[in-house]
């Protein structure tokens, strides 16, 4: 078979990795716009510390990530300058162009050809394939190309975001929330590698125009963020990389095939990276992709197969994350909360845990909130 794929991000290079490793016969061609060596933003973080689905799926591969990632136990919330401590949330991180070179050096191996810093704007280099799949992030061009098949739509939300990095190594992945004469602000940070953390900076509408960010440029606006989290960084500095303010795009597709097109990853919708799972559902989508072909005998049925398979699970996931965006465009007004409950506001958020289930996962937590409730 004859594979064409758009995008050399986590979803699409897994997929070849997965289809050309499981049959080298197949041709699989993927075409990247930028140099193998360059990739936007800093780390990714995977919900829960056990990363088994990558492990299961391809060994090889996971031993290889398994050996970038940084784990820790908990997660914090810094509020009015006191840490709030939730165990039992467990997270892992890594370096965004660590996954994607491991990524790439196995896709090397097994023969798959990769061709960077080739935009593509059209899909006629792949006319003569038997699948061609749009793994080409949030602003998709497949998805564009064929939009009145995929019916996409995409909700735009007002909080706007930036992403850094930072040579300040924090010890787990923490919420820290601040306030000035502007507004209020909250910087989602953890560590992806022993010397870097990655550090996203958040602010409502209001905020982010009384503080003027329209008018600043990057470095100002870099500047800006370092003064209102300088107790946090302690003197480390903030690092830029094409680092600009944006609002986050909620993309989802009524379709998610045409004819041999398939979309997956972001391209196909995007995950809130406040409940730290876009990587890792496309990389679960790139599975369900590589089992729908591997199992079923065409590939219209395969594409039907994994939307089938895969849809379900990706629509439940889509609401927990809404819940907690949601949370996030509306933070503002909770800051009146002691720290302590401001926390419990902020895990209960998507609903997925009930305060039993709290008592269990995060029995520290669980019983200081049970404490604080008893005193008022
Ligand atoms: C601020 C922020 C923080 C995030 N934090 C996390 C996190 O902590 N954990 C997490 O799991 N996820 C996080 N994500 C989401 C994560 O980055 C994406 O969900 C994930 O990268 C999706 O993978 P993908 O392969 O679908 O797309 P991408 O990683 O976007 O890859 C798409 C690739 O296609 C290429 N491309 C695009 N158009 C073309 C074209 N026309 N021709 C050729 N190539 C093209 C791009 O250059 C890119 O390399 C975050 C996202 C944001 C914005």
């Amino acid at each position: 078979m004859k594979i064409g794929i758009v995008g050399g991000g986590p979803g699409g290079l897994y997929l070849a990795l997965l289809l050309k490793k499981h049959d080298p016969s197949h041709e699989v061609r993927l075409v990247e716009q930028n140099p193998p060596d360059a990739t936007y933003g800093w780390g990714i973080v995977f919900s829960g510390r056990a990363l088994s689905f990558l492990e299961e799926t391809d060994p090889d591969s996971f031993a290889d990530i398994d050996r970038c990632l940084e784990r820790w136990d908990d997660q914090a919330i810094v509020h009015r300058d006191q840490k709030v401590v939730i165990d039992g949330f467990g997270f892992s991180g890594m370096s965004r162009l660590e996954l994607l070179r491991i990524l790439q050096e196995h896709c090397r191996r097994h023969g798959v050809q990769m061709r960077f810093q080739q935009r593509l704007t059209d899909l006629s280099l792949f006319r003569d394939c038997d699948l061609v799949v749009g793994a080409d992030g949030v602003n998709s061009v497949v998805r564009d190309l064929y939009a009145a098949h995929f019916q996409p739509s995409a909700e735009v939300l007002t909080n706007k975001y930036v992403w850094y990095g930072t040579t300040k190594v924090f010890d787990m992945l923490t919420l820290t929330f601040r306030t000035n004469e502007h507004g209020a602000f909250v910087a989602h940070h953890y560590r992806h590698s022993p010397h870097q953390s990655t550090f996203v900076v958040e602010c409502d509408a209001e905020t982010w125009a009384n503080a003027g960010f329209a008018f600043m440029s990057e470095e100002e606006s870099r500047a800006y963020c370092e003064r209102v989290f300088a107790p946090d960084l302690d003197g480390h500095p903030l690092l830029s990389n094409r680092s600009l303010w944006i609002n986050y795009r909620a993309i989802t597709n009524q379709r998610w095939s045409y004819r041999n097109i398939v979309l997956l990853g972001d391209a196909l919708r995007t995950v809130h990276f406040s409940i730290g799972s876009g990587t890792r559902m496309a990389l679960e989508d790139a599975i369900h992709l590589f089992h729908a072909l591997r199992d079923t005998p065409d590939v219209p049925t395969a594409l039907q197969r994994f939307e089938e398979t895969r849809r379900p699970g990706v629509e439940r996931f889509l609401g927990v994350a809404a819940r907690s965006f949601v949370w996030y465009e509306h933070f503002r007004d909770k800051l009146h909360l002691d720290p302590l409950p401001f926390a419990y506001d902020y895990v209960m958020r998507t609903g997925l845990i009930e305060h039993a289930k709290l008592r269990e996962r995060s029995p520290r937590f669980a019983a200081a909130y049970e404490a604080y409730m008893a005193s008022r």
